[in-house]
């Protein structure tokens, strides 16, 4: 598949050399390289498809608070979503960024009481919560079923149109001087005497490195990783997602039900669904979404497909008189603890990874480049990378 981005915009040649070479052009890969190349590096950008070709142009779009755990997961969240309402302002409407705010509704009142806890601790760790009682939830979303036990109001979730973000990017690497070639999969590695990466080999052919090479190849990240001789423990984790006909809204936020959080987070290998429901600028409604380790198969499941629309339709009744356009399959990265793993590789010198984000890399791009960006050129760092470090799966640790 050959994505629009690719079109209008001519590949750069492969350069003989770069400082640092990101691997994958998705919307991680291409926050990293806007980051460094701002700070000052070289920076080369390789893509085996085109620009957002993988996991990026599958996912909603959420930029989300609500589904973190406090800790870690919640300040990198935090700091996103702060950067992205920083790059709203310097782009305009072009990602169709919108502040709309999101509301988790529970079904029963057990859900309720684990909600709330969740919402208060997520309180204490800096977001911004307002608890909702039965009765209140008509008043926040008018066309929500009867009967639900409550929920929480999340101001500070947001939604961007995930392929204009990745375009207004690409758009925004070129004025920075960023070189992005495609179709150029990377193939393997030449290291030195200390094992330290020197260059990178390309399907293009072999370009000298600098620095170091970042490891942003989405759920392919554990290929790109062995093909440089290293191990991220990073898979494809399958979700479909709903598209609906263009309708008068349903929904006046982003909506989830409770047992979303608990399905991101789930650490067995079984297959889940629930529903997140929302609208989009162009009038269609995107129901998710569920979650499974199927490898890369593209197959549109029905009985996945009918669940996720019954469930989002028992929140929001209307929608069983809306019409589906399509359904579809995308890939998220998965890690073992659910956390992205940001930082150098443990094992082999000039490799750092920016992969691992799951069902949320849209919304921690801007942080995770951010990140990267002040780790690879030794600046102060505005979250504390540590929980995020790759060598926290390396054997005995
Ligand atoms: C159904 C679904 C819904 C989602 N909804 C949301 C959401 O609402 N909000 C949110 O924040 N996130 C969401 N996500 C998750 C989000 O899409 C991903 O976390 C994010 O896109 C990952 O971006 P990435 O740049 O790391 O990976 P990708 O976009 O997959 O980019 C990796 C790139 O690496 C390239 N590549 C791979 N191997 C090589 C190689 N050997 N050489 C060169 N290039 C290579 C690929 O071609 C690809 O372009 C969703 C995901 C899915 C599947």
């Amino acid at each position: 598949m050959t994505t629009a981005l690719a079109v209008g915009r001519v590949p750069d040649e492969l350069p003989r050399s770069t400082d640092v070479l990101v691997i994958g052009a998705g919307i991680v890969g291409t926050a990293v390289a806007a980051f460094l190349a701002a700070a000052g590096a070289e920076v080369c950008v390789v893509d085996r498809a085109a620009p957002a070709d993988g996991a990026s142009s599958s996912g909603e779009g959420n930029l989300l608070v609500s589904d973190k755990l406090p800790g870690p997961e919640l300040d990198l969240a935090l700091r996103s979503i702060e950067l992205w309402h920083r790059r709203g302002e310097l782009v305009g409407d072009d990602i169709e960024l919108e502040p709309k705010g999101g509301v988790v509704l529970a079904r029963t009142p057990a859900e309720r009481h684990e909600l709330w806890t969740l919402a208060r601790a997520q309180a204490a760790g800096g977001a911004r919560v307002r608890l909702l009682e039965s009765d209140e939830l008509s008043e926040v979303e008018p066309f929500v079923a009867p009967g639900l036990a409550g929920g929480v109001f999340y101001d500070q979730d947001c939604q961007v149109q995930p392929m204009l973000a990745a375009a207004s990017r690409v758009a925004e690497l070129r004025g920075l001087g960023v070189r992005l070639v495609w179709p150029a999969e990377v193939t393997g590695a030449q290291h030195d005497a200390d094992g330290r990466i020197v260059a990178a080999d390309t399907a293009r052919g072999r370009v000298s490195i600098g620095t170091c090479v970042v490891n942003a190849g989405g759920p392919w990240s554990g290929t790109v990783a062995a093909r440089l001789g290293a191990t991220v423990p990073v898979v494809p984790r399958r979700g479909h997602v709903l598209v609906t006909e263009p309708v008068a809204p349903v929904t006046l936020h982003k909506v989830a039900e409770a047992g979303y959080v608990g399905s991101v987070h789930a650490g067995d290998d079984g297959r889940s669904c629930s529903a997140v429901v929302e609208s989009t600028r162009s009038g269609t409604m995107l129901l998710g979404s569920s979650r499974e380790f199927a490898g890369f198969s593209r197959r549109v499941d029905q009985e996945v497909v009918a669940e996720i629309a019954a469930r989002a339709a028992s929140l929001f009744p209307g929608l069983r008189a809306v019409r589906l356009l399509r359904a579809y399959v995308g890939f998220r990265p998965a890690t073992p603890d659910r956390m992205p793993i940001i930082g150098p590789d443990g094992a082999v010198p000039g490799l750092v990874h920016a992969t691992g984000h799951e069902g949320a890399g849209i919304g921690l791009s801007e942080a995770t480049g951010e990140l990267v960006a002040a780790l690879v050129l030794g600046h102060a760092t505005e979250v504390d990378p540590a929980p995020f470090a790759a060598t926290r799966f390396a054997t005995g640790q």
